[in-house]
């Protein structure tokens, strides 16, 4: 991809990042509000230091491992998702066997169109939520936002939702599944209602997760697994989490 920034620019990796947004939003991939989360995770990701910390890694590991017990695991991808990291989803998607469904806040059929052309270019075989087939509703929630595909998010008992909205989030939890959210935020609603939080930016935390699930299959155990998942305090994970960038907010400022 020719995004032209230089390579010893000292914030490289984060411009790339925000250049891969903004050609999804030229893409039609990215809503202009997707801009605006992206900058909110941006902050919390410069407290974090731009890196995994060890409770994020112990959140994909228990993400992982709940994903591949599920019986029925659905993975939600709006525009953001699919600009920054669709190839990595497309993996995750065969590797813990769940299906991709395009899940908008903002819902609009040319971006769920341009959504589900990127990932199949991507090589998902098949993408669910997209036009009529998003023909299901969440219960408690008005407006488009609550329409999903009664084969994907709706029927799913474990979803793993990034970079989501608080009332949907909380929704899913109301309706029985097991709540997987990525979000930088540790204070938002969404990283609060779900059962597990990876605090994490995306484009680290899903290949954490692969790296995850591979370890876990070739182990094949599953009383690891449901331990991982059972002994996952997502409270703790999230007070943690603050710790984290409460100490980058102390952090004295070195001269540049
Ligand atoms: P909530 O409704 O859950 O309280 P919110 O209204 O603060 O959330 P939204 O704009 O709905 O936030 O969702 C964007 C969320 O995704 C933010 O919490 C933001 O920190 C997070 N986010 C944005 N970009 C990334 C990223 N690249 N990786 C992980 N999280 C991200």
């Amino acid at each position: 991809m020719d995004i032209n920034i230089p390579s010893n620019h000292p914030r490289a990796k984060s411009l790339y990042v925000r250049e891969l947004l903004v050609r999804g939003f030229k893409n039609g991939l990215v809503a202009p509000e997707g801009l605006i989360a992206q900058g909110r995770g941006e902050s919390f990701d410069y407290l974090l230091g731009e890196k995994t910390s060890k409770v994020a890694q112990i959140s994909a590991r228990a993400a992982s491992s709940a994903l591949l017990l599920a019986k029925c695991p659905v993975l939600s991808v709006n525009g953001n998702v699919a600009a920054l990291c669709s190839n990595e989803i497309v993996d995750l998607s065969n590797i813990v066997n769940a299906p991709i469904e395009v899940n908008l806040f903002y819902r609009n059929n040319n971006r769920e169109r341009a959504i589900e052309k990127q990932l199949k270019e991507s090589g998902a075989k098949i993408v669910l939520g997209v036009g009529s087939r998003a023909s299901a509703i969440i219960p408690e929630l008005q407006s488009e936002r609550r329409r999903v595909d009664p084969n994907g998010l709706y029927k799913a008992d474990t979803v793993l939702i990034p970079l989501e909205d608080g009332d949907r989030a909380k929704a899913f939890v109301n309706m029985g599944k097991t709540v997987i959210a990525i979000d930088l935020n540790p204070l938002s609603r969404t990283a609060r209602s779900a059962q597990i939080t990876i605090v994490d930016n995306i484009i680290r935390a899903i290949p954490r997760m692969i790296a995850a699930a591979k370890q876990l299959m070739d182990k094949n155990n599953k009383h690891l697994m449901e331990r991982l998942v059972k002994e996952f305090d997502n409270r703790e994970n999230l007070l943690e989490s603050l710790r984290l960038i409460q100490g980058g907010i102390g952090a004295r400022p070195r001269r540049y």
